[in-house]
């Protein structure tokens, strides 16, 4: 089956010579394979008339062109289709009782286009955009089982869904008011008083909304989700902004939910995925022209598969190569002459108070900072960077700091393009860095695109891009994980290492996805204490010990899984758990 998409976006027909169809040989031949739209100037492609030949594609000079082969077994399981060379969706995930259902794979693939067939808000068309879309003939497509069953359900309009949507960093922009009150206005199932307590929310009642957090608006949106009364819960990227022991607490709330109603999860951290999803669906495919889901599997073979790039079921390779886990030895332990240093820091912010012991950056090293929310962690990286003052301690010279905060508020109206080139100069455009971030993190293929139009995950890499662009000693990158899938977390973390290795610069980087922070340090600045009320920094201290510290701060052991060799957070009070929390082994390097 071949399938021609045309990625409208891109295709900018007043700057261009029509080389889609100049070139084109069955056009050549006086077929009729593309033609164009006497309207718009566009192309539209007949998929029958296309050979394949890819000339259109290199031909384009934006870019604009997609024509791929697919298996022919495909075609039968075309759940929709927007457009003649629209996006197109294969199978659905399916909403399952008593169970966490996870979706792992990159954005752009029709997530929410599934969630709307599967809440009913689009009836899917089966591949026949001209045609009227009908429940009946989708549901006479499906084999019996729970998804035939269910779409029964959505068809007689029996089924009601609640969304967290991904973007929780646009809500204040969106809902005014104090917290509780907007919580208490949507609370249907009456757990108002349990929810907010079991999210750490309570505190944060009289709180308006503008005011908080990242982490504190994923929470909200949370509770103003949970608290509906729903029979199905989307629940997009539960965890961006939070810290591991937050995450923990949301796995725990989820898993009690799927006990009582069908939750469906998009997440990126699989550490979290791992143990809070009971079955998985893979979304593979092309970003922007068409998104198969796979089969539920066993969360841990879906994530093993995922990992290693291979699907054996469906033969299909979603990656060049695996995202592969160092062992311990296997670092680099060599370190460079000190960027900065410092020592017995200490500062207080209102009613905050940070202290720090005595450490130091390298050249060419990269420091993980972890540790939960609230404790100072970006307080003290611009001390170091000498944008804040200290009351006590000493730090080395100032140096030069490159920063990419954790909001990433881009109300500006110009390209990407545009962006880069304000930001950056023309260096952008060649050299090892061009090729080791601005294409390592797809930023090239988003070039024409207007800022505002960019997707989460699209803005994040642009910004981690500008971030490793510009010129200084060191380079803050403050949760560059949030809204980037789980192959283009390992993708950032290459790029943000081959940077320092190059330029022989030192990073921080502040997340708390245990797979990232594991593949990009060299390194953990380790923070504990207690959010909004004092933390204290110890470190930078080689990996694994700073691991073990971090964990045993949030008491939550991780082993490795014995066939990839990924860390996986035990269970609480298993067997494991318990072992190694004993032998002070919180993140072990055996299965
Ligand atoms: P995801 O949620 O995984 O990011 P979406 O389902 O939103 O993916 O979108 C998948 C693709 O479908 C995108 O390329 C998007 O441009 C396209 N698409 C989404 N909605 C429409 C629509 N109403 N009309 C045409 N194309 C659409
Ligand atoms: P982290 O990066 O670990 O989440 P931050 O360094 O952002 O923590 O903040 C630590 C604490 O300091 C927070 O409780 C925050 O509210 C407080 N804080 C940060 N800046 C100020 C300020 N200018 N005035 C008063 N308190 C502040
Ligand atoms: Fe024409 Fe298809 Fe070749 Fe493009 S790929 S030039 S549409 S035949």
């Amino acid at each position: 089956m071949r399938v021609a998409v045309l990625k409208v976006d891109n295709c900018q027909p007043k700057k261009c010579n029509d080389e889609c169809h100049a070139f084109c040989p069955p056009v050549r031949n006086g077929q009729e394979c593309i033609v164009m739209d006497t309207k718009t100037g566009k192309p539209h492609i007949s998929e029958s008339l296309c050979i394949g030949c890819g000339i259109c594609i290199n031909k384009c000079p934006h870019d604009a062109l997609i024509i791929e082969q697919l298996p022919e077994e495909l075609e039968t399981d075309m759940i929709h289709r927007y457009s003649m060379n629209g996006f197109r969706l294969f199978r659905l995930p399916t909403p399952s009782k008593d169970q966490v259902v996870g979706i792992l794979g990159p954005n752009g693939m029709g997530k929410s286009t599934a969630f709307n067939a599967l809440s009913g808000r689009l009836v899917p068309n089966l591949g026949d955009w001209k045609g009227e879309a009908d429940w009946d003939s989708v549901i006479a497509t499906l084999p019996r089982g729970e998804l035939r069953d269910f779409l029964v359900e959505v068809k007689e309009g029996r089924i009601s869904v609640a969304v967290k949507p991904q973007n929780v960093d646009r809500l204040p922009q969106r809902v005014k008011g104090k917290v509780g009150d907007l919580l208490r206005k949507v609370d249907e199932r009456g757990l108002f008083d349990e929810l907010t307590v079991a999210l750490g929310i309570d505190h944060l009642l009289e709180r308006e909304i503008g005011q908080l957090s990242g982490g504190e608006l994923q929470r909200m949106a949370m509770g103003a989700t949970l608290l509906r009364d729903a029979d199905v819960y989307f629940l997009d990227e539960p965890s961006s902004y939070l810290d591991i022991h937050e995450r923990m607490r949301i796995v725990r709330i989820v898993q009690k939910l799927a006990a009582e109603r069908r939750v469906i999860v998009i997440e990126h951290d699989l550490a979290v995925l791992d143990v809070l999803a009971d079955l998985v669906h893979i979304v593979y495919g092309t970003k922007g022209a068409f998104g198969i889901f796979t089969p539920a599997r066993a969360t841990r073979t879906a994530i093993n598969a995922y990992l290693d790039g291979f699907l054996p079921e469906q033969n299909v390779r979603i990656r060049d190569k695996p995202i592969a886990f160092l062992g311990h030895r296997d670092r680099k332990v060599e370190a460079g002459a000190p960027v900065v240093s410092w020592g017995d820091l200490e500062k207080q912010l209102g009613s905050f108070k940070l202290e720090a012991g005595e450490g130091a950056v390298h050249r060419a090293e990269v420091v993980g900072v972890v540790g939960p929310n609230g404790t100072g962690k970006s307080t003290m990286i611009k001390i170091l960077a000498g944008e804040h003052e200290y009351d006590a301690g000493w730090v080395s010279d100032d140096a030069k700091i490159s920063y990419k905060p954790q909001h990433l508020d881009l109300d500006m109206d110009g390209t990407v393009q545009l962006w880069l080139d304000s930001e950056l100069g023309p260096r952008w455009r060649s050299g090892e860095f061009n090729v080791n971030v601005i294409r390592a993190l797809g930023v090239d293929q988003l070039l024409p695109k207007r800022v505002r139009k960019l997707s989460g995950g699209e803005r994040q890499c642009v910004a981690i891009a500008i971030c490793l662009g510009r010129e200084a000693d060191v380079y803050l990158l403050d949760e560059p994980s949030a809204h980037l899938d789980a192959s283009a977390r390992m993708e950032a973390a290459k790029a943000i290492r081959r940077t320092m290795e190059t330029n022989e610069k030192a990073a921080f980087v502040i997340d708390h996805d245990v797979y990232f922070i594991d593949i990009v340090s060299d390194s953990l600045l380790v923070f504990e204490g207690e959010g909004g009320v004092h933390g204290r920094a110890e470190g930078p201290f080689e990996l694994r010990e700073g691991m073990n510290r971090f964990l045993s701060g949030v008491n939550i052991t991780f082993r490795r899984d014995h066939e990839s060799k990924r860390p996986r957070i035990n269970k609480s009070e298993s067997r494991k758990d318990r072992e190694q929390r004993n032998a002070g082994d919180y993140y072990s390097y055996s299965a």
